[in-house]
């Protein structure tokens, strides 16, 4: 096992802020996991699984523990009546995977193209964008659980799959290491287009999009609101969407459109399961007093997506949290509802 010391960490990250991992390892196999956490449980080090560092706040200080970077690759295809089985390693490439399936005409994650990170990220938040969430094609998902130090293949049902909340990040935070993921997708299926965005991009073509043009305009439009990354650009320097889409009550909502009423605005919502009603993050953002291109120093919010807060350069995380506490205090003030952040802080005290 190769265990480097004080390792920078920014530059492993989309946001690129934080300091260094006073340990680090990468582990290209089952076994590499193992040893890595065996060791950090017999030194008594806290443990940081990194994936493709696209979801993260890193704080300025670093981790003191081990950071292990999950590295494990190798994707396999078992194809079974009309149905395409991909079982592929946590540390392999999202969107090398999207490519590929679409390359062979498998659908059901598609409009997930374009998200950065790796496969063993996806199931941690539910990955989701343009009407498609991971959960609706992954069938398991094999881990490692530190507790026992047993290999589990978690079934879907077991994952506790919601809207960018899972077992991995609420119940069972901190529980288990995603060592690979089996997604099955329809052989020669037709491309989900439920979003208006998409439906849009292709209003006025005579024939029905392939599953190649859709991921195509997936990229096209995830480019036009600097949520693909693009080297040298500063406004997809970021965490992605840094709030969750709030889900509430018909009451809260009420509040919210009255709030809004005030302040001479109409509240767009989307109906949400369970008779509750999702609110655009990004639309509170705005009106709160943080339109796109807003800048606080070296932070601001992307000049093509509100819901994006960005690194323009030299940033620190504690800029990124500054920046954070005040949106999240003035949608307060403004609405009455909590904006919950939805990349990872890692490093920070618990609050
Ligand atoms: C420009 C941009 C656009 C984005 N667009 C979207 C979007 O449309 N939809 C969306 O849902 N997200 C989006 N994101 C967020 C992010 O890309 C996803 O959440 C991604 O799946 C994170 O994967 P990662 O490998 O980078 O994980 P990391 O950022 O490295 O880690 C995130 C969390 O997952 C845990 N984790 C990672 N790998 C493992 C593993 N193998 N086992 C156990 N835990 C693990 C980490 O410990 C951490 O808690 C976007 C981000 C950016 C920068």
């Amino acid at each position: 096992m190769d265990i480097q010391e004080n390792v920078p960490l920014a530059a492993l990250t989309t946001f690129q802020v934080g300091g260094p991992a006073r340990y680090f390892v990468e582990a290209q196999s089952e076994a590499a996991v193992r040893a890595a956490v065996e060791h950090a449980a017999s030194r008594i080090l806290p443990l940081f699984v990194l994936g493709g560092g696209s979801n993260l706040v890193i704080a300025d200080s670093g981790f003191p523990g081990l950071v292990l970077k999950i590295a494990l690759t190798g994707v396999s295809e078992t194809r079974q009546k009309g149905k395409v089985i991909f079982d592929a390693g946590a540390g392999e490439d999202w969107d090398s995977l999207v490519a590929r399936a679409v390359a062979e005409e498998c659908a059901g994650i598609e409009c997930l193209s374009g998200i950065p990170g790796t496969v063993g990220g996806t199931p941690v938040q539910n990955v989701g964008a343009y009407g498609q969430e991971v959960k609706d094609t992954i069938t398991s998902v094999r881990v490692l659980e530190l507790g026992s130090g047993e290999v589990k293949d978690l079934s879907n049902a077991e994952c506790g799959f919601r809207y960018r909340s899972t077992m991995f990040n609420t119940t069972a935070r901190g529980r288990y290491i995603v060592l690979r993921v089996t997604f099955t997708l329809a052989s020669g299926g037709k491309p989900y287009l439920a979003y208006a965005d998409l439906k849009n991009y292709f209003a006025g073509h005579k024939d029905p999009p392939t599953l190649s043009q859709t991921r195509e305009a997936v990229r096209r439009i995830r480019l036009g609101k600097a949520m693909l990354i693009v080297p040298g650009d500063d406004d997809c320097r970021s965490a992605g969407s840094f709030f969750k889409n709030p889900v509430v009550s018909q009451e809260k909502c009420a509040e919210v459109e009255a709030a809004a009423a005030r302040l001479g605005q109409t509240l767009p919502k989307w109906p949400a399961e369970g008779n509750r009603v999702k609110i655009p993050a990004g639309w509170l953002v705005e009106r709160a007093g943080f339109p796109k291109g807003f800048s606080r120093g070296p932070v601001g919010i992307s000049r093509k997506h509100a819901l994006a807060i960005v690194n323009r350069g030299n940033a620190r995380a504690a800029d990124i949290v500054a920046l954070k506490d005040e949106v999240q205090k003035r949608v307060i003030e403004e609405f009455g509802i909590e904006l919950v952040p939805e990349p990872v802080f890692v490093g920070f005290d618990p609050a």
